[in-house]
């Protein structure tokens, strides 16, 4: 791994696109999740975007377009970003499986044995929760399933079971995603590329965790906690500092040098 600070000039002037992980990257990680019993009431709370960052986005938004990947919902990425949203802004929720380029949205389809393991799954959950205290809930997603919990191998165990090797099951300090192997957040970002008429080397990728793995892979990537998650190269930042608002003034300050 090399430090982002050895990138070439030839490697910053062929980039197009920058594409940020949210959690851990450009907002501090930690999202509180409590569900009733029944699901009628649903309480989430989590952070916004710093407006320093804001403000360098839209400076950056002249140079690259931006994206953001997330395993959050499309929703939750929308109104995240709802201040500088425009054509150059690209979205792209639930870990590569929804698309917001251009005004469209884009994702794959299932079929029904897909839905029918996940809401097998869902079931058997919501069943453990009625006695156990580590499992809080569920955040609303359309095509993966995100229970927040505790790390506990119930769950791992039980997507194994209903489902063999057809599903992931990622841990995500809060909980753990459950979705299709065939879709990923670098499955995404390839196909993004081909939206745009790009290499995916000319979409620089950050990430800090294991759903970003293909991500970081496929694109430029560049890991802001590389002792969890390798990459071509790391971003160095102290504890309250976040990596992703560090790389966004990076590139800034290359394309003010340049111009
Ligand atoms: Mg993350």
């Amino acid at each position: 791994m090399k430090n982002i600070k050895e990138i070439t000039q030839e490697e910053l002037d062929d980039l197009k696109v920058v594409v940020f992980d949210l959690d851990g990257v450009v907002i501090p990680v930690g999202t509180e999740l409590k569900e009733n019993q029944d699901g009628t009431e649903l309480h989430i709370k989590s952070h916004q975007l710093s407006a320093g960052f804001i403000n360098n986005l839209e400076k950056l938004k002249k140079h690259l377009k931006i994206g953001f990947s997330s395993g959050r919902n499309i929703l939750y990425l929308k109104s995240l970003v709802n201040e500088i949203f425009d054509k150059r802004i690209i979205l792209q929720a639930e870990n590569g499986n929804i698309t917001f380029l251009g005004g469209k949205i884009n994702h794959p389809i299932y079929p029904d044995e897909y839905f029918g393991q996940l809401r097998d799954i869902k079931e058997k959950i919501k069943e453990m929760m009625k006695s156990d205290q580590r499992i809080r809930g569920f955040e609303p997603k359309l095509f993966i399933l995100t229970v927040h919990c505790d790390e506990m191998e119930e769950i791992p165990n039980l997507v194994k079971e209903v489902a063999g090797d057809k599903l992931y099951c990622l841990w995500t300090n809060e909980g753990y995603d459950i979705g299709s192997v065939e879709m990923s957040k670098g499955e995404a970002i390839k196909n993004l590329a081909k939206e745009l008429g790009i290499k995916p080397k000319q979409i620089m990728t950050t990430g800090n965790n294991y759903n970003d793995q293909e991500m970081l892979e496929v694109g430029k990537g560049v890991t802001v906690k590389p002792k969890r998650m390798a990459a071509e190269y790391f971003i160095e930042h102290k504890k309250e500092e976040l990596g992703g608002e560090l790389l966004a003034e990076f590139l800034l300050d290359y394309f003010k040098s340049r111009d």
